[in-house]
């Protein structure tokens, strides 16, 4: 189901982890952004954009980690884009021809083991580096690349729109997440992202993030605060006070806390 949350931007929330799948209207078509994770779901977004007589003309990778590179044959041989470096973190990932099995046996402890399709994941062409635009002929969309959480990150801010979608960030229901396998200093390249988000907060009146709720007017600026004072407190070896770890978790989100004492121990060390 598409849910309109601004101007010609829809979202399809799926059942994994409330990712989000983000549609924008232009003037020939959509922009597809993080399409989503299960084959019945993407079916369903397929669906739903012949229901509204769209055709997809691009797609857009926030990051390339497995949820947000996947694609259905049905959206059309369109360019994919994302970052320079996302693009080149997916393939290097995938010159290993084993890539896609790990992903499959990764998902085998999730509860959708075995529905998500995998042919065509991770087929993302880069913009050049540096690009501050989607090249598209909708609404202008702006790009804002970091390297937190995964390498070439980006959030996109559709400027007329007044919409930041904030990939794997400043989400309700998820913490701050690390990238610690490629990244020197994952807490200095956290609080850099924010700074570029908080930079843009008082344009977005609409947040969407990977995962999560979206959120209205003053949500992006109050996001990024607790997503900084999350990391801050990692940084100073501090306990967070934050609802979306312990007793104050949303029912079947007990999981985030655990992902928080494993990155706590780490920093710790
Ligand atoms: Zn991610």
């Amino acid at each position: 189901m598409l849910t309109r949350v601004a101007e010609g931007v829809l979202v399809h929330e799926s059942m994994f982890v409330q990712s989000n799948a983000v549609v924008v209207r232009g003037p020939d078509g959509v922009l597809l952004v993080d399409p989503g994770v299960t084959g019945a779901e993407l079916g369903c977004l397929v669906d739903d954009l012949a229901e509204l007589g769209q055709t997809v003309v691009a797609g857009f990778s926030t990051h390339p980690h497995w949820d947000h590179v996947l694609w259905d044959a049905r959206f059309g041989d369109v360019p994919r884009y994302g970052t320079a470096r996302c693009a080149a973190a997916i393939r290097e990932e995938l010159s290993d021809a084993g890539a896609k099995d790990r992903i499959a046996d990764h998902l085998l402890e999730t509860e959708i083991a075995g529905q998500v399709p995998l042919d065509l994941l991770g087929l993302v062409a880069g913009l050049p580096a540096g690009a501050t635009v989607i090249p598209w002929d909708g609404p202008r969309v702006r790009i804002i690349e970091h390297q937190a959480h995964a390498p070439g990150h980006a959030a996109l801010l559709i400027e007329d729109r007044g919409v930041l979608i904030a990939g794997d960030m400043v989400s309700d229901v998820l913490i701050p997440m690390f990238e610690f396998d490629e990244a020197a200093d994952p807490i200095g390249d956290y609080l850099t992202a924010l700074t570029l988000l908080e930079d843009v907060a008082d344009d977005a009146h609409v947040v969407i993030p990977g995962h999560g709720s979206v959120g209205g007017p003053g949500q992006a600026r109050a996001r990024i605060d607790r997503d900084r004072a999350y990391v801050l407190a990692l940084r100073d070896g501090r306990v967070p006070d934050d609802p979306r770890i312990g007793p104050a978790a949303k029912p079947g989100w007990e999981w985030v806390g655990d992902v928080h004492e494993g990155q706590f121990r780490r920093f710790a060390r």
